[in-house]
């Protein structure tokens, strides 16, 4: 309620500005919005987007801030470093910001392929970053997830040896959306990092109100926390995300980056800023995307489909009983989802949309059944 009534003033306030922001609708007017490139009234289910965001604070700022984009970002990257670092508890010289975490992650992977090849993964994992790890000469030894489905963080720690260069743990995981608690994590990141280079990716723990390792990577020169705006934030196209570490290891990191903390955007740092101050936004989000789950979970239920509870804003569920072709059906019918091969059968992964796209999505799939 109080949410919406401040949308409200919000919305009110930029149509008074004459501002015309947000809406897929008024991108679509614009002769260089490149939205277009969906089909029209696509339901884009399949990269873990924010369906809600930018939250309205980001696109304010976005607002105000885009006359600056003649300048460099310079002067705005002390100030998120700031915002950043007191939001976790940490120090500006804890921060480095980045293109996305992507970028994060291809700097750690950087610094650790320097001196050791070997890099540990949990299968099925996240792995976009890997065809770069490949082309950096690292090999992978993937770990299969336990029986739960969820990080196996004992034989993670069995299988690290003099030629690890990474632990890489994605918490919650992508593409199960599964998590180990955070003691636990906590307790093998100490012991793992007396050996090798831990990397945390925390792309999603606001979704599962998961705590963050910050606080212990500042104090270890061998743990880097990943955190993105891309996810609950809504900021997947501004690409901003940033690592927490020993300040030591954001010096050493930031030497990889051909100009330190530079690779965001005036406009994409303005908004990541004030996302950070609109927590009744995140909130939201969480709230409609727990909604919208539910109504898969039942969906999934009453359908007999095999499917994995998820603590994020994206589902795991088994098509191995379905006949068609699921991926192509749904995108005959205007609606994406990703094709997934996993624990020996076939599984898709869909995003959480908002209410009325998981409807859609729910309406589709018990056809096609
Ligand atoms: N890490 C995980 C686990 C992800 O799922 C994603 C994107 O889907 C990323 C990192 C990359 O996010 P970005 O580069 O947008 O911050």
């Amino acid at each position: 309620m109080q949410y919406n009534r401040r949308l409200w003033l919000q919305q009110s306030f930029m149509a008074f500005a004459g501002l015309t922001v947000g809406s897929k609708a008024s991108a679509a007017n614009n002769q260089y919005s490149y939205a277009s490139a969906s089909p029209p009234g696509a339901i884009l289910l399949n990269a873990n987007e924010n369906p809600y965001g930018p939250s309205r604070l980001a696109q304010k700022a976005i607002m105000d801030n885009y006359l600056q984009m003649n300048r460099y970002p310079d002067d705005y990257i002390s100030p998120v470093q700031k915002k950043i670092a007191a939001h976790w508890g940490v120090e500006p010289s804890n921060i480095l910001m980045g293109a996305g975490s992507s970028e994060i992650i291809g700097l750690a992977l950087l610094h650790a392929s320097l001196n050791k090849k070997k890099i540990i993964t949990a299968e099925p994992g996240y792995k976009v970053w890997n065809g770069q790890a490949a082309s950096m000469g690292m090999d992978f030894t993937r770990i299969p997830l336990t029986n739960e489905r969820k990080t196996d963080l004992s034989a993670m720690a069995a299988a690290i040896d003099g030629a690890t260069g990474m632990v890489y743990i994605c918490n919650p995981n992508n593409p199960t959306g599964t998590f180990v608690e955070v003691a636990a994590l906590k307790n093998f990141t100490v012991e793992a990092a007396k050996k090798t280079l831990v990397f945390i990716d925390e792309a999603y723990t606001e979704y599962a109100n998961l705590a963050s390792l910050a606080t212990l990577a500042i104090t270890n020169t061998n743990i880097i926390v990943a955190k993105t705006f891309s996810k609950i934030y809504g900021l997947a196209g501004a690409r901003v995300g940033y690592a927490i570490a020993h300040a030591d290891t954001i010096k050493k990191l930031a030497t990889y980056q051909p100009w330190p903390n530079a690779s965001v955007s005036v406009t994409a740092v303005a908004a990541a800023m004030a996302s950070l101050d609109d927590v009744n936004f995140v909130n939201h989000c969480r709230i409609k995307n727990e909604e919208a789950k539910k109504e898969c979970y039942e969906t999934f239920h009453r359908l007999s489909l095999d499917h994995i509870p998820s603590a994020t804003n994206f589902i795991l569920f088994s098509i191995d009983p379905i006949k068609k072709d699921l991926v192509k059906e749904m995108e005959a019918r205007n609606i994406f989802l990703q094709y997934r091969g996993h624990f020996g059968g076939k599984w898709c992964r869909v995003t959480v949309g908002t209410n009325e796209e998981m409807k859609a999505f729910c309406k589709a799939l018990t056809e096609i059944v």
